[in-house]
């Protein structure tokens, strides 16, 4: 089989990626997934939440770009849609950090980001079951909220087969060559030829890499999330909540769950590095102890009448400044291999833009709206990483 463009991996980025080149008019682009289906990765546990809210101004104009995209979603994709509902962002914000998210808002104004300080009686107004005493000062954002998943990127992949693209799942990549037109995928499923490539593997990077012989440093760190049923007097959509005292994220789900998780302990470049195909999938007690203690102190309605649902853990693909790489292999000896991996926690809600990023990278070989070459994987050589400004950095 030959084609112009195999993208790899069928999660949101690579969906997204296979969608923007077809409506390029890449002709006939071709997706390989190892799984039995798209989203058979990361993306089906992700917490989904679209924000805006990024201290590096590159990533926070991203994100407002795919925030954009997200809330106009079906008149972008007719007939298609990513679930996206719009429930608004109060972020609690400890004394540490409170001049850092002034010097936040200020950037958002000038891209265009509305977000602000609201006094506690308006962030009681907004979420009146929120116990603010703990926080120093609250920021609110209303366009905020959160997609479905694995409908955003099934909604991608289907997009882009109507416009001529391609999708093999239950096909896994298993080694690369170089070959005159471009690389010889070896697949599960035969081979496959392609000029340009496009890596959107995920957790599962690691070892594509380390064939390929390109040292990248990326750690698949462990995420749980706690689901905790909300008591009558909390019930429907309401703002998710990011604790910077806590380092906690809340996000109230549906008709009554709210999703708990912590942006604390994979921060931590000591965490552990998990196995992405053999890891603790479930919550331990100590952390069920923990986000069941944050909960109640910050919904207090919760402490007597919150239930405990069920939780899970997924992966993040983290890298030392927790930014994406979104490079050409050509500095290592591949011109035509591209990836987008190392997403760090926050990789959904950029999907739109990575799409439309990278397909431009690989049609036109550069990407020119904006400056994206502070993503280059030779950042970690040089020493030039992206970190962000309060120490809680999935915020990034
Ligand atoms: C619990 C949790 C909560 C999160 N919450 C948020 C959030 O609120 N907001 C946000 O923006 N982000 C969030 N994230 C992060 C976000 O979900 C991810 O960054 C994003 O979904 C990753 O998408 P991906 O397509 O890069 O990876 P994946 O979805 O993992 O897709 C990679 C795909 O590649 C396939 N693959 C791998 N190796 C091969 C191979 N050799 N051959 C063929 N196919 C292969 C895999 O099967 C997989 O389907 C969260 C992540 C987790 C785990």
């Amino acid at each position: 089989m030959r084609t112009e463009v195999a993208v790899v991996g069928g999660g949101s980025t690579g969906s997204s990626i296979l969608y923007h080149l077809a409506k390029r008019g890449s002709p006939g682009p071709l997706l390989i997934e190892r799984g039995p289906g798209i989203a058979s990765g990361m993306t089906s546990r992700s917490t989904a939440l679209v924000r805006t809210h990024y201290t590096v101004p590159v990533v926070a104009k991203m994100a407002l770009l795919s925030y954009r995209f997200f809330r106009d979603f079906g008149s972008l994709l007719p007939g298609f849609t990513s679930g996206y509902r719009e429930t608004g962002l109060l972020i609690g914000v400890d004394g540490r950090s409170e001049g850092l998210v002034g010097e936040s808002l200020k950037m958002f104004k000038q891209l265009g980001i509305k977000s602000d300080f609201v006094d506690k009686q308006e962030a009681g107004r907004i979420e009146p079951l929120l116990d603010t005493s703990g926080f120093q000062s609250v920021v609110y954002e209303p366009n905020m909220g959160y997609a479905e998943p694995s409908t955003t990127a099934s909604s991608f992949a289907s997009a882009a087969g109507a416009l001529g693209a391609r999708v093999l799942t239950e096909t896994a990549l298993l080694g690369i060559k170089k070959v005159p037109e471009g690389y010889s995928l070896s697949t599960t499923k035969g081979d496959i030829e392609a000029r340009e490539v496009v890596l959107a593997t995920g957790v599962w990077s690691g070892p594509i890499f380390e064939a390929l012989g390109v040292p990248i440093p990326l750690k698949p760190v462990r995420h749980p999330v706690a689901i905790y049923g909300r008591p009558a007097e909390f019930q429907g959509v309401g703002p998710a909540v990011f604790d910077f005292v806590r380092s906690a994220y809340y996000k109230a789900e549906g008709k009554n769950l709210l999703f708990v998780g912590s942006m604390e302990a994979e921060l931590d470049a000591s965490s552990p590095g998990a196995d992405p195909d053999d890891y603790d999938e479930g919550v331990t007690f100590e952390e069920l102890e923990k986000y069941s203690k944050w909960t109640s102190e910050v919904y207090p309605i919760m402490a007597s009448k919150g239930t405990y649902e069920r939780g899970y853990s997924g992966l993040y693909d983290n890298t030392p400044d927790q930014q994406p790489v979104i490079d050409e292999l050509s500095d290592f000896g591949y011109p035509g291999i591209h990836c987008l991996v190392g997403l760090s926690g926050h990789g959904f809600k950029l999907c739109p833009e990575f799409g439309r990023v990278m397909a431009s990278q690989v049609l036109d070989g550069r990407f020119e709206d904006y400056d994206v070459s502070a993503f280059s994987l030779k950042r970690f050589g040089e020493g030039k990483l992206l970190k962000g400004r309060y120490d809680i950095s999935t915020v990034g």
